[in-house]
């Protein structure tokens, strides 16, 4: 038996969107663009989505257009990708590393709030494996110290707090269409914007920092530079694809949704020996199964139950090494003793495969293997 840790959710249509892009033209913004945000904005009602080539261009964008100045200061959480830190340096910025909650991984509100400084300008949350932050704890930092808040909703397409989609509450969300998503066209991501103006910079922003929509729109009679930005459009082949996959959103959200709660319903009783902690879902938090990962008493136990699982073909995955130990957080200045849940998730944490092909006694298989190898330790 071989399980694969990730695998994309192939649809019917794959190759048919392709082929009739590649007879059309691969001008940017072309009808499969179009079409894509369309259906985002099924998605994410009230925002407007400006489509990029990553979620990392996404939350580049976002902080310049909060218009972060040098040396302000931006926090976020240790335990996390680069993507969002680098945004900040790109900006000029200093990435304040913040530790998380152990139950959900995500920003500690009350660690975060230590760290507020009069140069502090905004407030990076991760909704790590499509949980939700603690937003109403969030929110309440944010206004206290005139915080804005960019949403690295990178994990949580289909996620959302007390039933607001995630990344639509925060000044700017950023989503990923990385083919490790959800929703993957190979690579792509989306600016959520919440104000108008905003959009209509991150429109320029993404094409040169040109007026080119105004351009196409007809209302000037040749398009220039006008603000600071980049290239960061999606392909309109990545956009073809894209379309595809948001024909089946539902029906990817449902199959790994119902793996999660099959991965909760077994491993229920290693949680209560004490073995592991299952991940923690809170009662604001809809999840879209993005990733399902277990927290094990132990690093040794963590690294017995991987080599087991390996052993039996099956590939579980440790997540990231937490920004405050790499190489580059060492450069900026932090130590290992600085974010301690963070490291401790480092070395404790083993996400399971979880993806549309994955079988319900597959996760029975996979579970009975744990279960073995926490009574064997
Ligand atoms: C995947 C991911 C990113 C990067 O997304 P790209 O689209 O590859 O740029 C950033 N942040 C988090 C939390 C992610 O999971």
């Amino acid at each position: 038996m071989k399980i694969p840790f990730y695998a994309r959710y192939r649809t019917d249509q794959d190759q048919d969107v392709l082929l009739s892009c590649l007879e059309g033209s691969l001008a940017t913004d072309g009808p499969f663009s179009q079409e894509v945000l369309s259906r985002l904005s099924h998605i994410f009602p009230e925002s407007f989505p400006v489509l990029t080539s990553s979620c990392s261009q996404a939350l580049e964008m976002a902080l310049t257009l909060c218009g972060l100045k040098p040396g302000e200061e931006v926090l976020l959480p240790s335990y996390n990708f680069p993507s969002a830190a680098n945004a900040v340096l790109r900006s000029g910025g200093i990435p304040v590393l913040c530790d998380i909650d152990p139950h959900t991984q995500n920003i500690s509100p009350l660690d975060a709030a230590r760290r507020i400084t009069s140069k502090t300008r905004v407030l990076i949350p991760v909704h790590y494996a499509g949980i939700s932050c603690d937003m109403k704890a969030l929110f309440e930092l944010a206004r206290e110290s005139g915080l804005k808040i960019v949403e690295d909703a990178a994990q949580a397409i289909g996620s959302s707090y007390k039933g607001y989609p995630l990344g639509t509450l925060g000044e700017f969300g950023c989503v990923s269409f990385h083919h490790t998503k959800n929703i993957g066209c190979g690579e792509g991501g989306l600016l959520l914007c919440r104000s108008e103006n905003a959009y209509r910079d991150a429109r320029c922003y993404r094409v040169h920092g040109t007026n080119r929509d105004a351009f196409i729109r007809g209302e000037c009679d040749r398009y220039t530079w006008v603000l600071p930005g980049s290239s960061t459009a999606v392909s309109e082949l990545c956009a073809a694809l894209l379309s595809a996959q948001l024909l089946y959103i539902e029906q990817i959200t449902r199959i790994r949704l119902k793996r999660l709660h099959d991965y909760e319903a077994a491993l229920n009783p290693l949680e209560k020996a004490g073995y592991v902690r299952l991940m923690a879902i809170p009662d604001y938090a809809w999840p879209n199964g993005h990733i399902f990962y277990l927290r094990f008493a132990s690093e040794a136990l963590r690294q017995h139950v991987q080599e087991l699982l390996a052993a039996n073909g099956i590939d579980a995955r440790t997540h990231y090494v937490p920004l405050h130990l790499s190489p580059m957080g060492r450069k900026l200045g932090y130590k290992p003793e600085d974010c301690p849940e963070s490291t401790a998730c480092f070395q404790t944490l083993l996400r399971l495969p979880i993806h549309t092909e994955l079988a319900g006694r597959q996760v029975s298989q996979i579970a009975e293997i744990i279960t073995k190898g926490c009574i064997s330790s």
